[in-house]
């Protein structure tokens, strides 16, 4: 057996608008531990975003080639462009123990479920109103008027997915939202599954300390 906490892969959907990006990036700014899984892309670069930050921006060639070359852990197209998510990076994350946040559609929630059924936390955000996703939506004013149209066309439809999370969170009031977002994954990092190592270490004579809301073996701590 591994010597080592078992990292999560925490996996944030929703309709685009409601606010995962905003509620991924207050987790990721209070758990250092926490890593994002920068995905591939087709879709061009919005204002302000950086290849390799937000997305690595690819042409449709470069991410056939991934595909081919079974590179992707889960991949789809979503509004009509292709994301995937590296295959690579997530094996070593699970290989060394880290937690890995997903800001991915229903598709490859469900891909990675079924790949890593154990590790995989689905957690999904829905708005309050589709009347506040429009809303939110164009006050964000990142996208085209088109673009916004086809997203709140398909909202509806990726809403209806919300039973193949492990969570629902409203997000109404963003400190609300927030709150419940991080006890779901402080407490899922605690699961048996992920603190074997912290049990184990105890029964043969080590320290286990409780940091950062999990559990650290002498090892890891050190
Ligand atoms: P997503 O990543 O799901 O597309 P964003 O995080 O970009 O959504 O949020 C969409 C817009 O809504 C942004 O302008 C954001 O500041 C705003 N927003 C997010 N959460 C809330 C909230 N609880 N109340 C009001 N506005 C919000
Ligand atoms: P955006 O273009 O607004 O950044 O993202 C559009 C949608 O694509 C969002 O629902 C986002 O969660 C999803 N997405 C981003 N990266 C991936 C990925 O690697 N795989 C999948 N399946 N969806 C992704």
């Amino acid at each position: 057996m591994s010597n080592k906490y078992r990292g999560l892969l925490l996996v944030v959907s929703s309709p685009s608008g409601a606010g995962k990006t905003t509620l991924c990036t207050r987790l990721r700014q209070e758990f250092a531990q926490l890593r994002f899984s920068v995905s591939y892309t087709t879709r061009p670069p919005r204002p302000g975003e950086v290849h390799g930050r937000e997305y690595f921006f690819v042409d449709p060639a470069d991410f056939t080639e991934m595909v081919a070359r079974d590179e992707f852990a889960e991949y789809a197209l979503v509004h009509g462009n292709n994301y995937g998510t590296s295959a690579a990076l997530v094996n070593d994350a699970l290989g060394s123990g880290v937690d890995l946040l997903f800001d991915i559609d229903f598709q490859g929630g469900r891909q990675l479920k079924a790949k890593f059924p154990g590790d995989v936390v689905l957690v999904f955000i829905l708005p309050p109103s589709l009347s506040e996703l429009e809303r939110r939506l164009r006050s964000r004013n990142t996208d085209a008027p088109e673009v916004i149209d086809r997203r709140l066309r398909v909202a509806r439809d990726e809403l209806r997915h919300y039973q193949e999370y492990d969570y629902i969170i409203v997000n109404d009031d963003l400190t609300r939202a927030y709150d419940v977002l991080r006890s779901v994954y402080v407490s899922e990092t605690f699961r048996c599954v992920r603190q074997r190592a912290a049990a184990e270490a105890v029964l043969s004579g080590q320290q286990v300390l409780n940091i950062g809301g999990r559990a650290v073996t002498g090892s890891e701590g050190a």
